[in-house]
């Protein structure tokens, strides 16, 4: 039973009852208490559901049979495609390309992009928040072509440093890529102003959403970014599927990421004509019924209402911080409520964050220990690691109180 703030903008019980996995019991005989939805989101019944249809009626190859299991599978695969297009505001669903997860999005555009129109001495603008994945990629390139990265830092608060953005703009960077919403902090960057003032100096944006498109209502009119990249699995989709918004004059422009069947129009011996969008970034056969699940995990999104999620993850994040603040010893790292979405990191003194984590594992509640693929973020911070407690839709405040309690026994642990 749910209880007050968890009722006040989402029927609680009714969402939770969509989640065949919330009702599983631990070794305790009570219902698991899952606060790893940054890591992975849980998935309800729809999406499940249609993945399982899929195979029992559709299986067949998309794009390239004339048979009826193919073009039904094919016009179902579309179908998703649509659907996120109109779930982010998309102009065209060209401009919606299927990856593996953010990770791979990210690649495609350093390896396309980055490869094709960046020049030695090239300065790309990132920020101390981002996750490995908006990080990486940029190294690696930066040292096949000699570029120039620089670190939009974060303050102490958790926000980005705004002065020196601005500082930084001056120096004409060709791309800033930043993330929507931190994974550790929670900080929500203010996204379309930041690419506004991007576009005023020039360079191009990517947009790191994996946290921010579960979340939030993501509006690629409104936010203005040249690149946006998501993953299924963190908004009640599947694994093993993602997705690279791109503007389509610029996708056009850019070089095939990756080689082989679908991405191609013609091929000779020696040479090949490359598929228009949005199939050729999209070579091979492609997870096909993942890409049916994210549609319908679009649809339930949709349904439930991606205001309400946000105001709904809004209550519980601020009784969260309310709750652990009472905690002698509990530090939390990220900014007020107001700025942020439904992830708290946090150390408590004196207790390695993988012994909370295990400790509290054996209690039945999930959360995350470690850097959170944010090394230099950690670092900032002076942080080898923290634990990490985040929510979604389906997050109660009885499961926040559980939690507090965990915490009091492990710190008579360790007393
Ligand atoms: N960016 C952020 C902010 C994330 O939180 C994550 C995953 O935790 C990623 C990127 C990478 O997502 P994926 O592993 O699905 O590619």
């Amino acid at each position: 039973m749910a209880s007050a703030i968890s009722n006040t903008v989402l029927d609680i019980d009714r969402i939770r009852a969509e989640f065949p996995i919330l009702h599983r019991e631990t070794q305790l005989g009570a219902p698991i208490i899952y606060l790893d939805s940054a890591a992975t989101s849980q998935k309800p019944r729809q999406v499940i559901d249609i993945m399982s249809r899929y195979y029992e009626q559709q299986n067949a190859n998309i794009h390239r049979g004339i048979h009826r299991l193919a073009e039904e599978a094919t016009q179902s695969f579309e179908e998703a495609r649509n659907k996120i297009a109109h779930f982010i505001n998309a102009n065209s669903s060209k401009e919606v390309i299927f990856t593996r997860n953010t990770t791979e999005a990210i690649n495609l555009v350093a390896y396309s992009w980055g490869r094709a129109n960046l020049q030695a001495g090239d300065m790309l603008l990132l920020t101390e928040m981002e996750h490995h994945s908006n990080l990486v990629p940029w190294q690696m390139l930066a040292a096949e072509k000699d570029l120039h990265l620089e670190f939009i830092p974060v303050t102490d608060e958790g926000l980005l440093d705004w002065t020196a953005f601005e500082h930084f703009l001056l120096r004409e960077p060709r791309l800033v890529a930043f993330t929507h919403m931190s994974n550790v902090l929670g900080t929500i960057n203010p996204a379309a102003e930041m690419v506004s003032l991007a576009h005023q100096a020039g360079a191009l944006v990517l947009i790191d959403g994996a946290q921010s498109a579960p979340h939030l209502k993501v509006d690629m009119q409104t936010i203005g970014a040249d690149f946006y990249a998501f993953s299924a699995h963190k908004m009640c989709g599947p694994t093993g599927i993602g997705v690279l918004y791109g503007r389509e004059k610029l996708l056009a422009s850019m070089p095939p990421f990756l080689g082989g069947g679908d991405m191609i129009r013609r091929v000779h011996l020696r040479s090949f004509t490359p598929n228009e969008l949005p199939h050729k970034f999209e070579a091979g056969t492609p997870a096909i019924a993942e890409a049916i699940g994210l549609g319908a995990a679009v649809d339930f999104l949709e349904s439930v209402g991606l205001e309400k999620i946000h105001q709904h993850e809004q209550l519980i994040v601020s009784y969260a911080l309310e709750r652990l603040e009472e905690i002698p010893g509990v530090v939390v790292y990220g900014p007020r409520p107001e700025k942020k979405g439904g992830v708290v990191s946090f150390k408590l003194d004196g207790v390695h964050p993988h012994d909370v984590a295990q400790l509290l594992d054996t209690v039945g509640i999930a959360v995350r220990a470690g850097h959170h693929c944010a090394m230099p973020l950690h670092e900032r911070f002076h942080l080898p690691a923290t634990t990490r407690a985040s929510f979604y839709l389906y997050t109660m405040e009885q499961e926040i109180d559980r939690l507090v309690e965990g915490l009091y026994k492990v710190k008579e642990i360790f007393s």
